[in-house]
């Protein structure tokens, strides 16, 4: 059955069709150390989801054996937290396979972490990580009080091993959201601030801004609901469709993996238990990544990827 997204995409005369597979995202879990008020994950220091070695192992047999992906993203959660974090990273590598820590930063400050910097920078592991303003202020209230500090404090860490510096292979790439019912701004410009910003009053350096919209999903459907926003926001994302971010939308490239082995089309229908559009839906059905094709599973929440610039894991698309 279509529902208003789809039927957006018709008017535009579009359709929302996969390409050949280039990233495996892993979400490792709900666990986090942190509990921000736009998380789509719900995730927290309470949350006992987690992935095991078994589903791990069955995960690497998959990319050994699939051909077209050269992308491991993992997620969480704050992922580093996973027992199987490391393992998935090394066998990853082992397979060659360009490899993302989807990173909040605290984590790197967290008991037992002290060596998990230099392990990220001896495995050449890209790092995104989130910094949703380069003010104090915005990042706690966002992300829980103290958060900032401990976030200039890992970006400094990170700087030292070589990460966002020239001359080095070691990509450290931030992630902005908008800290309200409102979409991000312009990329560019806003790298630009954050460049300039980061630089002058911390001495920090990063190759990338990535700007993403938060979805009203979870947590931050939520929050918008209580505040009385969730409508206007919706519309918002809706009346923002932009055609031009159709051919860019990640779940074109991109298969989810949950903690506990189901495949989805993205992170975001993976939170919202929307199955994968196509048939088998476990890691353990699947010989090959390579075999996920078919339809992608939509719904109201895939306006926030069109809306303006666009959005995906790895930025504005538009
Ligand atoms: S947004 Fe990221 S850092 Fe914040 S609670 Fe969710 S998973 Fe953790
Ligand atoms: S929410 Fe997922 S399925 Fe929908 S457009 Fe975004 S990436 Fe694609």
């Amino acid at each position: 059955m279509k529902n208003v997204f789809d039927e957006r995409l018709a008017e535009c005369h579009l359709t929302l069709h996969r390409d050949p597979l280039r990233t495996v995202q892993i979400n490792l879990g709900k666990l986090c150390n942190q509990a921000c008020l736009h998380c789509h994950v719900d995730a927290g220091p309470l949350r006992t989801e987690n992935m095991d070695r078994p589903v791990a192992e069955k995960i690497v047999e998959l990319l050994r054996a699939s051909h077209g992906i050269m992308v491991v993203d993992i997620t969480g959660g704050a992922p580093e937290l996973n027992g199987n974090f490391r393992w998935l990273v090394e066998q990853s590598r082992k397979l060659d396979l360009q490899v993302i820590d989807r990173c909040n930063l605290s984590v790197l400050l967290e008991s037992g972490m002290a060596d998990l910097p230099k392990f990220l920078a001896d495995h050449e592991i890209r790092i995104v990580a989130s910094l949703p303003c380069y003010s104090r202020e915005n990042v706690d209230e966002q992300r829980g009080r103290g958060t900032f500090d401990k976030s200039i404090k890992a970006l400094r860490t990170l700087n030292d091993l070589g990460y966002g510096q020239e001359g080095t292979r070691l990509q450290l790439d931030l992630v902005y959201n908008p800290g309200g019912p409102f979409l991000p701004p312009s990329q560019k410009k806003l790298e630009q601030d954050y460049k300039v910003r980061l630089r002058e009053e911390f001495g920090i350096a990063f190759n990338q801004l990535l700007t993403l919209t938060n979805l009203p999903i979870l947590r931050f459907e939520t929050s918008l609901r209580l505040s009385g926003d969730f409508e206007r926001y919706s519309a918002l994302l809706r009346d923002s469709f932009n055609a031009a971010t159709v051919p860019g939308l990640m779940c074109r490239n991109l298969v989810s993996v949950s903690w506990d082995g189901r495949v989805y089309d993205c992170d975001f229908n993976q939170q919202l238990g929307i199955p994968l559009g196509y048939w088998p839906r476990m890691v353990w059905d699947l010989k090959s990544f390579d075999e996920v094709g078919g339809r992608i599973a939509t719904g109201p929440h895939c306006f926030g990827c069109t809306a303006g610039a666009g959005s995906s894991c790895g930025g504005a698309l538009a």
